[in-house]
């Protein structure tokens, strides 16, 4: 249930309202807003009535919600929530680009493509140091070394960094060195690892999963909210249909359902949708003026040679292209590029 302070609440009387929720056996989130202070009392269906919560002095009012997400929702938050990441601006009118190859190969080649999408205005560096690929006889990532030349990139570059994390063991390992955690389409729904990076004060970009309606993409969100983060960022990044010229259709329709039903910020990722790097810049554009706060690229300098996704990876004179016009379309719907 949502329930909505009156304006101008002290601090003590929305102290007042989380202990008769916890009470009541539920589990207030609290939200505080410029204006009014909004409660979540998450917990068991039926486990408090609306009037008991209603009755509650400094309340004003309370709303039950139908949707199975709650902190998740728009009624949770009705402001859209702009995260912070190292400086940069994720959310609201806020938009970032995030572009790096696939996976960390080595040094040289993050470092290259780290300096190109730099220049080129991008704003987060990707790269994958553990791989989930199909084949486990395919290239799995340098782990823990390429870890540590994603810090070093970001160091250099002066670039917030984003990787993936796979398992719930590597949650603690991996906080020395990411600023986001990226949780991939595979594992949208491994519940162990959405509570535990939900455990921690990073934020969290979750992926949709490849056969997952956006319902159970937001649910997958609320895992993480559950536990006390509310920084998660979600991503489009294609699903399976029965089109086989693409490597998946990318749901640009996800865009606008999920800003209507979530505060959350959400990104659009044309490259793992598309599988063809001839293809990325317009499902890219697509996914912005759709109203997508962002997008996730994947660039490489010699795609031909790329340990993984090399056909799908732009080149950094295709990306550069790409960023100018991802600009005006944001300038266009009034909003803006890091
Ligand atoms: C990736 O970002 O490299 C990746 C594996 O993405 P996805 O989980 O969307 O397939
Ligand atoms: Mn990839």
């Amino acid at each position: 249930m949502i329930i909505i302070l009156k304006s101008g609440s002290s601090e003590e009387d929305i102290q007042h309202v989380a202990d008769r929720i916890t009470q009541l056996g539920l589990t207030p989130h609290i939200s505080r807003g410029e204006f009014r202070t909004i409660i979540g009392a998450i917990g068991e269906e039926g486990a408090a009535l609306p009037e008991q919560l209603e009755q509650i002095a400094g309340v004003e009012k309370v709303m039950p919600i139908m949707r199975p997400y709650k902190l998740a929702s728009r009624e949770f938050n009705p402001d859209d929530t702009v995260l912070d990441i190292r400086g940069v601006k994720v959310g609201g009118e806020h938009c970032a680009v995030i572009a790096g190859p696939c996976s960390v190969e080595n040094r040289e080649l993050l470092f290259d493509v780290a300096r190109q999408v730099k220049a080129a205005g991008a704003s987060i560096l990707r790269g994958g140091a553990f791989k989930p690929r199909t084949s486990p006889y395919s290239f799995q990532g340098l782990g823990k070394q390429g870890l540590e030349y994603l810090a070093q990139a970001r160091a250099e570059f002066d670039m917030p960094i984003i990787t993936e994390v796979m398992d719930p063991r590597d949650v603690e390992l991996m906080a020395d060195y990411t600023d986001i955690y990226q949780v991939g389409a595979r594992n949208m729904q491994n519940y162990n690892l959405l509570l535990e990076v939900g455990q921690t004060k990073k934020p969290v970009f979750l992926k949709r999963g490849m056969a997952a309606p956006i319902n159970e993409l937001l649910m997958s969100a609320e895992y993480v909210m559950s536990r006390g983060n509310h920084q998660v960022i979600v991503c489009e990044r294609g699903i399976r249909t029965f089109e086989t010229q693409t490597r998946f259709t990318l749901d640009i329709s996800a865009v606008p359902v999920i800003r209507a039903n979530s505060h959350l910020p959400v990104f659009v990722d044309p490259s793992h949708a598309a599988g063809q790097r001839e293809l990325v810049a317009d499902l890219a554009l697509a996914g912005m003026a759709a109203g997508a706060h962002g997008v996730m690229v994947e660039v490489h300098t010699n795609p031909e040679q790329a340990l993984s996704d090399g056909p799908q990876s732009m080149l950094p004179s295709s990306f550069r292209r790409l960023m100018e016009r991802l600009r005006q379309i944001a300038e266009l719907s009034g909003r803006r590029l890091n």
